[in-house]
């Protein structure tokens, strides 16, 4: 399976270590092209200013929202999947929403869907979800505050799950990347078997 990260700028690094290690093949996405052939396609964290400035620069813009595959945004890359960005999920993202004092936490975060332990996840000047459309389904929150959430094949989450070891929620989008992969038959089981991971 090849899955694309965005990697204007940010932390597509840990995603793409993570990816691999679940036996995906990644490309780092600078540039249109890059698009091309993808099963699935992760936007990270950073700097929200700058990744939208660099998406215009490169032209990325259009075809970014033209991606037919399931999509992962994490933190900035929530943010950037936004009504107000991408506008590639009907959510209205709040930045820096804990307040810039409180510039990062952890949490043990109940996921829906997700099966056992919480999810020990890392907050680095997150942002919260304020408003969503009907479609969307929150799928943790902390205090009363959305955090994560789906959409179709669009799951976005306002913390860093790449970095830490808990790679469950990155198995959750290959699992959908794999899904939507029609006629190769290949199942995030099979990749693994390959990868011997
Ligand atoms: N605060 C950043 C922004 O608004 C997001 C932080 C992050 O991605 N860790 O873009």
């Amino acid at each position: 399976m090849l899955i694309g990260v965005l990697a204007l700028q940010g932390g597509f690094a840990a995603h793409a270590r993570m990816l691999r290690e679940l036996g995906a093949t990644v490309r780092e996405v600078r540039v249109p092209a890059d698009l091309d052939g993808l099963d699935g396609l992760v936007i990270p964290g950073g700097e929200s200013t700058t990744m939208t400035l660099g998406i215009e620069r490169e032209g990325l813009g259009e075809p970014l929202r033209r991606f037919d595959g399931p999509v992962f945004g994490t933190c900035a890359g929530l943010i950037m999947l936004d009504r107000e960005h991408l506008g590639m999920m009907d959510i209205q993202a709040r930045r820096n929403a804990f307040g810039r004092q409180v510039r990062s936490f952890e949490a043990d975060l109940e996921v829906a869907g997700l099966d056992g332990p919480p999810l020990r996840a890392v907050f680095i000047r997150a942002p919260w979800i304020a408003a969503h459309g009907d479609g969307v389904q929150i799928i943790a929150e902390v205090d009363g505050h959305a955090v994560a959430a789906q959409e179709g094949d669009i799951l976005a989450v306002a913390f860093h799950p790449e970095l830490g070891s808990d790679s469950r929620l990155h198995e959750r989008f290959l699992a959908a990347c794999a899904a939507r992969t029609v006629g190769a038959g290949r199942t995030l089981d099979a990749m693994r078997r390959d990868s011997g991971a």
